[in-house]
């Protein structure tokens, strides 16, 4: 058993079963023993990989999209660029590299970063010193101006509830104890709670996900837009309308029994797209690959392979096509634009 096991267990052993969305948070950010307090995840010795650690193209283009969007509203000459889990940085170090000609884009910016993880920020802090980044703690206080914000792989990480139908009726599934060991169950009490009628017609034993933690930020970004425009590009795994127990674990790139080591494996669940965009009118949604290929992928790679030889240019061809590639990160991984209502549509969405 983990340390952060034993807690669990403990806690459940005194006040009952918990939610799947409250045993989430802990795994992912409990102070002594989360996932990403304790560990840097990321990289070929971490769990995962992520877009913008497999190629800077990925960050580069983000980048130009958002200042071309910039320059569309009016060039404003202050605003927030913001970026929700940044990581190491490195999708923020890479949109300040390639928007360094854009006539004005720096010196009106605000960097802002919202990140959990102490461990996370001082490797932000190193990563991007020289471009004064502030970090928020409370969504809410991002600043009243325009908003050019991206987020990638930032709400999978999100703790969701999960809801399973029974007997016509949705019960929460929670983690209890079943022999001393950490095991699923669901609540004897049916809940309609945050799901809505959505799912009504879902056939029994239908799972579904809710994940009220996303709710502030939408609704933060989503109010500095309607007053002072602005392009917010949410980059994640998941669908429109995402259905099923999405709920997973990696460790060391392998999938993993989400209960069997707390704290020490990334929690993950796929992201709804069709809950964070709402009824927001100015929104624009495709594929990752399709994204990327609309900016000008190919050409960008086509370009840095000229100064590149043998292994080197080898792995910038295969980071290429795990962008891209339906079969790869292309198809599953989506882009949810929401822009400012006045805002001409954002470049990559065709
Ligand atoms: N965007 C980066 C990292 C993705 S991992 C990349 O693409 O490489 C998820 C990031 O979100 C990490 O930086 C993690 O510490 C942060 N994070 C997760 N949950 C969070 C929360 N509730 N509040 C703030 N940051 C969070």
């Amino acid at each position: 058993m983990t340390a952060l096991a034993r807690i669990l267990a403990d806690r459940i052993g005194h006040d009952g079963p918990m939610t799947v969305a409250a045993y989430m948070a802990e795994c992912l950010l409990h102070p002594q023993y989360g996932y990403y307090t304790t560990r840097p995840p990321f990289g070929a010795k971490g769990d995962f990989i992520t877009a913008p650690e497999i190629s800077q193209m990925f960050g580069e283009l983000v980048g130009l999209c958002l200042a071309q969007s910039w320059l569309d509203q009016g060039a404003p000459a202050r605003f927030t660029l913001a970026e929700l889990g940044p990581g190491r940085g490195t999708l923020m170090a890479d949109i300040l590299r390639a928007t360094r000609g854009v006539p004005g884009f720096h010196a009106a910016m605000q960097v802002t970063l919202h990140e959990a993880s102490p461990a996370l920020r001082a490797v932000q802090a190193k990563t991007l010193a020289g471009f004064a980044p502030v970090w928020i703690d409370d969504i809410a206080t991002l600043p009243d101006q325009p908003l050019f914000l991206v987020a990638n792989e930032f709400f999978d990480a999100l703790p969701i509830h999960q809801y399973v139908k029974q007997g016509g009726r949705w019960h929460e599934r929670v983690v209890g104890l079943a022999a001393g060991r950490l095991a699923f169950g669901l609540t004897p009490d049916a809940s309609q709670a945050g799901i809505g009628d959505r799912f009504a017609q879902d056939p029994e034993g239908s799972v579904v996900e809710t994940c009220p933690a996303a709710t502030p930020y939408i609704t933060a970004i989503k109010a500095r837009l309607s007053r002072h425009g602005g392009l917010a590009l949410l980059v994640d795994y998941g669908g429109w309308r995402s259905k099923g127990d999405t709920l997973q674990a990696l460790k060391a790139h392998a999938f993993a029994d989400p209960l069997a080591e707390p704290g020490r494996a990334d929690l993950t669940a796929h992201v709804d797209f069709e809950v964070l965009a709402g009824d927001w009118p100015a929104r624009h949604y495709t594929t990752q690959g399709a994204f990327l290929t609309a900016l000008g992928i190919a050409a960008r790679a086509e370009r840095l392979a000229q100064s590149l030889t043998g292994v080197a240019r080898e792995n910038h061809l295969a980071a290429h096509r795990r962008l891209t590639e339906p079969a790869e990160m292309g198809s599953l991984f989506k882009v949810l634009a929401l822009a400012g209502p006045d805002a001409p549509p954002p470049a990559g969405f065709a």
